[in-house]
């Protein structure tokens, strides 16, 4: 008797995540059953990241703990990035793994378990189709969305045709695929009749989507498409925007529709002509400058997020300070930052690695200590304001039966912004005005807004 139960772990990206989620959707309609302990499981998936040098160790982790526990009458399957990077090195590095399932035919998986149950040998199996990823309902009528609660990922395309000398992205997903506008503005009214009150659209480069698809100014044309198709969904967050490739249009649209929330996620990566030039990123300083300028006045309220790479091949001291400044200047809101990851493949590969681990390290610890003075001042500046806050949890303050909740208001994207905590408590699932009454370095508190004509501080009226 077949046990069909699977236990899937989902690591890396939010894209990854929707990737778990559809693999999920395929094996339910197939009558597995999921599983959050592995021991009861028949099949057992890691959707695994191979991007940068953590997060391979981590998936590796991940991989080695089930085989560690695995019994016979279990089958390990190493789906996702690591394994459409590595092949067999995966196996080398875990002798476990039954078999290793690429991130470009992550429908397959049905098509693998089912090649494993007729597995006559030990021998693992191997489907790692290299041909461009198919990112679309079309072709397994799967949502490509994640939902957590009332937000949701929406995945509009993958793959990347963009030349950054760092990133083995290309490598592992392909050049850019986007997903046809018909199935996105199908899963954008799906979500909206499940009651989602925050959509967040993902790509490994959101501003190149209807490229190859011949659609000019692809994504604010989808962004009008959108608010048309779902407007009972109240966010709408656009993340990964590729600097160079956000138009006019495109703001001016953001402008036009209260629902495309006034935050701007745009990974700079670096802020100096000559780093950016060796890592083949747009190096135009004064695009950037221009561009965030125009959205800051045309978008009131603008929440801007940014990530940077410390101690790439041949930055100088210099060429650092030149990146303190930049982060001075601009004053961001959100700023990731990451120290440079040797990638065998990479175009970045014959620069080597010359920056040594202990100075990458040091100038992320400079960086983040900057950007955490800016976030916390930012954060200050917002005390006494009215900000729409998207409820997501109810608790008590600790050590009394205080009830407060906690949520996250439009300048904070899930998982990697901050949250706002509302005391007195409030409904999961509703957006309320919260007057802002205390700050930290990223999160903030405060009580519901009770008093009305309250302008909320993207430019929203609070109305009787
Ligand atoms: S745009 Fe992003 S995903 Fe594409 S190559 Fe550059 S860093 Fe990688």
């Amino acid at each position: 008797m077949t046990n069909k139960r699977f236990h899937l772990v989902s690591l890396g990206c939010a894209k990854n995540t929707v990737d778990s989620e559809s693999m999920a959707q395929l094996l339910q309609r197939e009558g597995y059953a999921p599983s959050l302990v592995a021991d009861s499981a028949e099949v057992l998936i890691v959707n695994t990241c191979g991007f940068i040098g953590p997060a391979k160790e981590e998936s590796y982790q991940a991989l080695s703990d089930l085989a560690a526990n695995k019994r016979s009458d279990q089958w390990l399957i190493a789906a996702g990035c690591l394994s459409q990077r590595y092949g067999a090195e995966v196996i080398e590095r875990v002798p476990g793994v039954d078999a290793l399932l690429g991130t470009r035919r992550w429908m397959d998986v049905l098509q693998l378990i089912d090649k494993l149950r007729r597995r006559t040998s030990p021998e693992p199996l191997y489907h790692l189709p290299d041909e461009a990823i198919t990112v679309g309902t079309d072709e397994h009528d799967v949502l490509r969305i994640s939902k957590q609660g009332y937000s949701a990922y929406l995945k509009i395309a993958d793959g990347c045709r963009r030349p950054c000398a760092f990133c083995a992205i290309p490598l592992i997903k392909g050049t850019l695929v986007s997903r046809p506008m018909h199935s996105i503005l199908a899963e954008a009214r799906a979500l909206q009749a499940a009651g989602v009150r925050e959509i967040n659209l993902i790509a490994q480069d959101i501003t190149d989507w209807g490229h190859e698809l011949g659609v000019k100014d692809g994504l604010a044309t989808l962004l009008e498409a959108l608010v048309h198709e779902a407007p009972q969904v109240d966010w709408i967050r656009i993340l990964y925007n590729f600097p160079g490739s956000v138009t006019d249009r495109q703001i001016e649209t953001m402008a036009a529709h209260k629902q495309l929330i006034p935050y701007l996620d745009m990974p700079l990566q670096h802020a100096h002509p000559a780093t950016l030039k060796r890592m083949r990123r747009p190096a135009n300083m004064d695009w950037v400058h221009r561009t965030l300028a125009k959205m800051r006045s045309n978008l009131p309220g603008l929440a801007l997020r940014s990530t940077f790479i410390v101690g790439y091949p041949g930055e100088t001291e210099e060429e650092f300070q030149t990146l303190m400044d930049f982060i001075e200047e601009i004053r961001f809101d959100r700023v990731g930052v990451f120290t440079f990851s040797f990638e065998p493949g990479t175009s970045s590969e014959p620069l080597g690695d010359p920056v040594p681990e202990e100075v990458k390290e040091e100038r992320k610890g400079r960086l983040m200590e900057l950007q955490q003075r800016i976030s916390l001042e930012n954060n200050q500046a917002l005390v006494g304001q009215t900000i729409d806050v998207l409820i997501e949890g109810t608790g008590e303050v600790e050590g009394s039966d205080e009830p407060i909740a906690v949520g996250r208001s439009y300048r904070d994207a899930p998982e990697i912004d901050g949250l706002v905590f509302v005391e007195g408590g409030a409904p999961v699932g509703e957006i309320i005005p919260v007057r802002i009454t205390g700050a930290m370095p990223y999160d903030l508190s405060g009580v519901v807004e009770t008093s009305r004509n309250v302008i909320t501080l993207e430019g929203l009226e609070i109305r009787d």
